[in-house]
């Protein structure tokens, strides 16, 4: 049962807004990737390999130069920024490595923030949120503004955000990239557990023994797959 079918996706970023084929960025050259639902993905491969690009173009935040890509059925590539915006809300949770929490808000109101643009009331994003919050463990912490949290606590305060919606994938860029090796457990912990009750999960990280907890590992070199092989988890050895 697939969630994500991509096929020949070619990303060309112009510079300038010139048609001088030296300003042109091959960011990807023709990558074909199937994902199917409850899988557990981590893409690697060396900056400027184009992972935050395909996972830009898989979370629905950007659209390929060519190629097409279908998520859950719906073919995407041809649609408009509201209908993007809306699919965005609807199927995917997004966790970035510095966690992008709004500052001097508390955690039960940034886990409601992608309520609020899906129009959901405020006694309701309320009681979401805090079932969002509970979900990652911090149900005690929900009126605790970031700074008054640990790094792992706002990663998860983030998770719960990216959950908030019930999503049926997470998107997770370098989401340990910030954090010791100690906390860094904690959030794949999290992330597997999410997984093991069947949201797909798709991270991008440059570590290996983060990538180890994942089933399967996607590797880029120059805008293309390189690699793409199952691999049986290790989890708990970072
Ligand atoms: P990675 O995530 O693997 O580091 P990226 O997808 O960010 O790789 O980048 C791939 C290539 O595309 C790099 O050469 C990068 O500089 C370029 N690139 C990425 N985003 C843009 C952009 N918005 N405009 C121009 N070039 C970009
Ligand atoms: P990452 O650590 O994910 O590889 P990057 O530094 O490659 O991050 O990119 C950070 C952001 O800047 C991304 O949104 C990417 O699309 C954008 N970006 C990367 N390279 C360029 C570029 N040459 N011009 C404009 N934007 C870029």
């Amino acid at each position: 049962d697939r969630l994500i079918e991509a096929r020949d996706l070619v990303k060309t970023y112009r510079m300038g807004g010139g048609t001088d084929e030296a300003t042109e960025v091959h960011a990807l050259q023709g990558v074909s990737v199937a994902i199917g639902r409850g899988e557990f993905v981590a893409i690697m491969g060396a900056s400027g390999s184009g992972k935050s690009t395909l996972m830009n173009i898989l979370g629905c935040l950007d659209q390929p130069t060519s190629g097409s890509y279908t998520l859950a059925g719906e073919g995407v590539e041809r649609l408009g920024a509201d209908a993007l915006a809306s699919i965005r809300n609807r199927r995917i949770g997004f966790v970035f490595q510095q966690f992008n929490l709004l500052p001097r808000t508390s955690a039960v109101e940034n886990v409601a923030l992608p309520l609020v643009y899906a129009g959901v009331g405020p006694k309701e994003r309320e009681l979401r949120a805090l079932a969002s919050l509970a979900k990652v463990g911090l149900a005690e912490r929900a009126q605790h503004t970031p700074a008054e949290l640990s790094g792992g606590q706002q990663q998860r305060v983030a998770i719960a955000r990216a959950l908030v919606n019930d999503p049926q994938m997470i998107l997770a860029d370098e989401p340990t990239g910030a954090l010791d090796t100690h906390t860094s457990e904690e959030v794949m912990r999290l992330l597997t557990a999410l997984n093991d009750d069947g949201i797909t999960v798709i991270l991008v990280t440059h570590e290996h023994d983060v990538a180890a907890w994942a089933r399967r590992r996607i590797v880029f070199r120059d805008g293309r797959i390189v690699e793409d092989v199952r691999q049986e988890p290790v989890r708990g050895e970072l």
